[in-house]
């Protein structure tokens, strides 16, 4: 069932890479095979390896990187639930994923502006201002979005969860949205302003958002995402050359030969990142190792990506990269998806901190 679940999203990624549309289809088939639901622990005794998240958005972002892109923001919203929600805010939020199969987000980038949450007294708020890359757009239930508190009470970065369909409706500029890539991701531009939620829908403490190392330690999710997409160039290459016949020259074989070491070393880094996430957390004064640690995979991950597509594009020549090769659709999205946040402090956060040790060797153990 899932396979073909993954195979009907891969051959449907080339009828919506348009600007405007959204994976509709998409996200009934998932809510449909339970996928909404999936990363949800039953009880705390049991909870979900980070690992198996991974694997399974890796699997999502295989088949097509924008419907990848928009699960990664579910998920990250229901992790954010997760951690930061009262009992009876988990409650009623997972009800709504398992049950009425509502679709959540994350929004947090913004532009000159950004959002403003203006307390109005007895437990009302009213939002002001707009949020960019909004994946998922008006297609989405549940966004999480984040802005400032302004009360006299608290103020910092508050998270919260604006229920879309009983606030005045959110208005969508789809004009923000004209990428090289990840067209079917509808990250559009929304403004919230006049918008009014309650007390019941914040989520979390002001600044709760950008607590370590869950803050900087959730770029493993989207590596995830992105390495599935370097999996997607190695198996339309492979199945290109082999079409054409070209499987006994010895540089197409040692293109594919890195080509696939490098996505396996992939692999191994997430399922590192997800291993070492899920021991150390329960390890106190660890959060800089986390952080550190998932900023090398992200890295490595970035690295391998962009590789492997220049490997793919010496291998299949002008021609393997022209529609309705798959493979033109994918570098474009892989390209585009690679732009995450703070790449360059991510790399100087890791030297920094291995300057920062007594000595190198046991760095992880
Ligand atoms: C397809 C797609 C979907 C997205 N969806 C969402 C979403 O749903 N929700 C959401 O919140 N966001 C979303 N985003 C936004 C994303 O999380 C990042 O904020 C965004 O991609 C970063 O873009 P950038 O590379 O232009 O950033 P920049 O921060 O401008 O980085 C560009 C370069 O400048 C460097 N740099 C950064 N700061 C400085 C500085 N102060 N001085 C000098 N150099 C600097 C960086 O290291 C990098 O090398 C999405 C992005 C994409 C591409």
């Amino acid at each position: 069932m899932t396979d073909q679940l993954y195979q009907n999203i891969k051959e449907n990624a080339a009828g919506i890479d348009t600007e405007g549309a959204f994976p509709e289809q998409e996200f009934k088939w998932m809510a449909a095979a339970g996928l909404l639901g999936n990363t949800i622990a039953d009880t705390e005794k049991y909870p979900i390896k980070t690992a198996s998240v991974l694997k399974l958005l890796k699997r999502v972002g295989n088949a097509n990187l924008s419907v990848g892109r928009i699960y990664e923001g579910h998920i990250n919203a229901l992790k954010l639930i997760d951690l930061y929600g009262n009992e009876s805010q988990k409650i009623h939020w997972f009800k709504e994923v398992k049950s009425e199969k509502k679709l959540f987000s994350v929004w947090n980038t913004q532009a000159d502006n950004g959002i403003k949450i203006h307390d109005l007294g007895d437990g009302f708020y009213r939002l002001e201002g707009c949020k960019t890359f909004c994946s998922g757009a008006g297609w989405i239930d549940r966004p999480l979005i984040t802005g400032e508190l302004i009360s006299a009470d608290k103020k910092g970065w508050q998270m919260c969860i604006v229920p879309t369909e009983k606030v005045k409706p959110i208005a969508v500029d789809s004009s923000f949205w004209k990428p090289f890539g990840m067209r079917a991701s509808a990250s559009f531009k929304m403004d919230f302003t006049g918008v009014e939620i309650q007390e019941k829908d914040l989520l979390g403490q002001p600044d709760q958002y950008y607590q370590q190392p869950y803050f900087s330690g959730g770029a493993i999710r989207f590596a995830a995402v992105q390495l599935g997409g370097a999996e997607a160039v190695l198996s339309e290459t492979q199945g290109f050359l082999r079409m054409l016949g070209r499987t006994d020259d010895p540089f197409q074989q040692a293109r594919i030969a890195e080509m696939t070491y490098l996505v396996e070393s992939g692999n191994s880094w997430l399922n590192q990142a997800g291993n070492n996430t899920d021991n150390w957390i329960k390890e106190s004064n660890s959060a800089e190792k986390i952080m550190v640690y998932t900023g090398m995979a992200r890295t490595a991950i970035a690295e391998i990506c962009t590789r492997v597509m220049h490997l793919s594009e010496q291998c299949v020549g002008a021609r393997g990269l022209m529609r309705p090769n798959p493979l033109e659709r994918i570098h474009r999205d892989l390209t585009f998806y690679l732009r995450q946040p703070a790449p360059d402090a991510t790399l100087t956060g890791i030297g920094a901190y291995v300057l920062n040790q007594e000595k190198t060797d046991d760095l992880w153990n």
